[in-house]
């Protein structure tokens, strides 16, 4: 797997006309060489390809790295970083300029690494999901989904938004996760206007509308799901704007299949919330892609270039925000399969008044 994802990485180079590239990201290291560990380099060269790691990681680096050789790097590591590629050869040598950063960029080029800044080469690698990367994105979406129901079932007044979103924390990890994929988003009442409120120290009350936004990482794969619910009967503008979200939400969904470009899915979503007149309210893009990041390509809003293909994971999102009085946000992580999308995080989405 490792060597066909090393031999998509040089075939993308060799069209960007570059001899190599460098990567300081853990999430490339598992994709282009599945190695698990988050420090070190992976320098690819045309023909040759080197994992420098430190003496943490070497030994799990040794067991793990595929199509790459690996070596224990010294310090400064950006030294070897530097040997390698001049013994890989080559006039051009691509690095994310969105994840560098400046002191390392200064220290290889000081050591006459000549350096080419690009953007998003991996990250256009990884848009699309083989089978293996799919059954861990599902894997990590039920777990999530599951949860979340779970957690749903137990939500009572006076309870505390913490309280809840660290017990949805343990249970995804008894059911088989890692870890949480981000800081649990627990809003409650008036905080469910703030889109990315983090759980705080909030009790629960009746007649508050409760936004969950949670996942989990498996095998290094994220999973994101928001529901909505209601503690007895919200106000009626809430009951309102549920529903609007919720067909918002459809629309989005039913705009996914392969060859759709990703803004018309942010278009179906916000055309039915701007229509409901609370276009002001929807400040965000709808979703993103979803993968070994929590957040990656491709971009769902009204300024994305990027067209939907098979094997794409992303989400759709969309939210309205009413300071002062609660917001509603439903969120489904789909896949984009040949004929449309398949919802992975599955679970009801008609307004519970719990
Ligand atoms: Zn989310
Ligand atoms: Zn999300």
């Amino acid at each position: 797997m490792s060597e066909e994802r090393l031999t998509a990485l040089r075939t993308r180079l060799a069209g960007d006309d570059l001899d190599g590239y460098i990567t300081f990201l853990e999430q490339d290291f598992s994709y282009l060489a599945g190695f698990s560990g988050d420090a070190g380099a992976l320098v690819v060269g045309r023909d040759d390809a080197l994992l420098l790691t430190d003496s943490r990681y070497i030994e799990t680096a040794q067991a793990e790295v595929r199509g790459a050789r690996t070596a224990q790097h010294g310090v400064p590591m950006t030294q070897d970083i530097a040997q390698a590629v001049r013994e890989m050869g080559g006039e051009r040598w691509g690095f994310d300029a969105t994840a560098v950063t400046f002191d390392i960029y200064q220290r290889l080029q000081e050591k006459g690494v000549p350096l080419v800044p690009t953007r998003g080469v991996v990250l256009s690698l990884r848009m699309v999901k083989d089978e293996e990367e799919i059954a861990k994105l599902r894997r990590a979406c039920s777990i999530a989904a599951d949860a979340l129901e779970e957690a749903i079932d137990r939500v009572r007044p006076g309870m505390k938004e913490r309280d809840i979103a660290l017990w949805l924390e343990v249970r995804m990890r008894e059911m088989g996760a890692q870890g949480p994929a981000f800081p649990f988003i627990v809003a409650s009442g008036p905080r469910g206007s703030l889109p990315h409120a983090t759980a705080g120290e909030r009790a629960f009350q009746a007649g508050d509308l409760v936004t969950f936004d949670v996942g989990c990482r498996y095998f290094g794969y994220h999973s994101d799901i928001t529901r909505t619910v209601a503690l007895g009967t919200p106000p009626a503008e809430l009951q309102r704007v549920y529903e609007v979200v919720r067909e918002a939400q459809e629309a989005g969904i039913a705009a996914v299949r392969p060859g759709a470009a990703a803004r018309d899915v942010d278009a179906a979503a916000r055309r039915v919330i701007e229509q409901a007149g609370y276009g002001e309210r929807f400040g965000h893009g709808t979703g993103h892609g979803v993968g070994l990041e929590i957040h990656e390509w491709p971009q769902i809003s009204s300024r994305s270039e990027d067209t939907l293909e098979p094997g794409m994971v992303l989400t759709v999102e969309p939210g309205i925000y009413l300071p002062g009085l609660g917001g509603v946000r439903i969120e489904d992580t789909v896949l984009v399969t040949g004929e449309g999308a398949q919802i992975l995080t599955v679970s009801p989405k008609s307004l519970r008044m719990l």
